[in-house]
């Protein structure tokens, strides 16, 4: 994992909702070999410990990164009081990411704050991509536009039905595949979500890569908190790292509990 140290100029800051916030930062180096479905670990102000946060998109070729998140305790609603000007000090890229096809029919499906991810990596697909999103209610909705902007065939779900769908984005999902196959499905969202996509993907045998999220330390493979249990091929189970070994794992490698 070849990662590097560095300090980003905030270059725009935008407040998507009440707690949800997109920062773009400007950068020479990290940038460089970053893939979609990677991720940053960035120091936050007297916390000894960095806080993990996904690339949502990024440019080599105009130089920067964009990440999109929400205020969950200290560390993020300290992260979202920075402003233009000032230096976000992030360790990245971080993790395996998404090995993207984008001449394959892709299937995104993105729940909550597992949403800003999946942004940077349907970005190539155009039209080839399908973009389900789940939100609790349209006050969390974020990013839609963007995905549409892109292309993407965008449907919503929301939880109370106060946008698009009334329900859970796996029902969006269920609809979509029998309407057509494709290809490899992509999810990044809440546990129970990702575990029913694993499931409807498993049934109709299509490829499916999920993106996890584990409360982790150094975010570079030293301390081991971020443990998932996986199976083998020969059908063992053994623990890999979120941080070094994913956040990107095959579905059928996770064993779901
Ligand atoms: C690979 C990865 C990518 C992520 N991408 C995003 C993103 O794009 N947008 C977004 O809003 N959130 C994302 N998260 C979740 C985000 O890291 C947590 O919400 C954040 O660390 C909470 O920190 P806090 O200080 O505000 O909360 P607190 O709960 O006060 O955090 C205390 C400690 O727990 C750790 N921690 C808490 N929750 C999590 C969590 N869910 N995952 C990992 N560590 C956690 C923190 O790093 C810190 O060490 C991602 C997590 C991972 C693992």
């Amino acid at each position: 994992m070849k990662y590097t140290q560095e300090l980003c100029p905030v270059i725009q800051k935008e407040q998507l909702n009440k707690t949800t916030f997109s920062f773009t930062v400007a950068s020479k180096t990290a940038v460089q070999s970053m893939k979609p479905g990677q991720f940053a670990n960035i120091l936050v102000e007297g916390k000894t410990l960095r806080r993990p946060i996904s690339v949502c998109g990024f440019s080599r070729k105009e130089g920067f990164i964009r990440f999109v998140f929400e205020i969950r305790g200290e560390g993020t609603a300290i992260l979202s009081q920075m402003q233009e000007g000032q230096s976000m000090d992030i360790l990245a890229p971080l993790g395996n990411g998404f090995d993207i096809d984008p001449q394959e029919k892709a299937v995104f499906v993105g729940g909550g704050i597992g949403v800003p991810p999946l942004l940077g990596a349907s970005a190539p697909y155009g039209a080839n991509a399908t973009v389900l999103l789940g939100f609790r209610s349209k006050d969390a909705m974020i990013l839609a536009d963007e995905f549409k902007a892109n292309g993407a065939d965008v449907r919503v779900a929301t939880d109370d039905g106060s946008f698009g769908h009334h329900g859970f984005v796996t029902q969006l999902l269920a609809d979509r595949l029998d309407e057509a196959p494709c290809d490899v499905i992509y999810a990044c969202g809440p546990k129970p979500m990702l575990r029913l996509t694993a499931a409807e993907a498993e049934k109709r045998g299509i490829r499916c890569m999920v993106s996890l999220e584990e409360r982790m330390g150094c975010g570079i493979g030293a301390c081991l908190v971020c443990a998932c249990k996986t199976s083998a091929d020969d059908g063992s189970e053994k623990y890999l790292h979120v941080c070094k070994n994913g956040p990107v794992f095959d579905s059928r490698e996770v064993i779901w509990e």
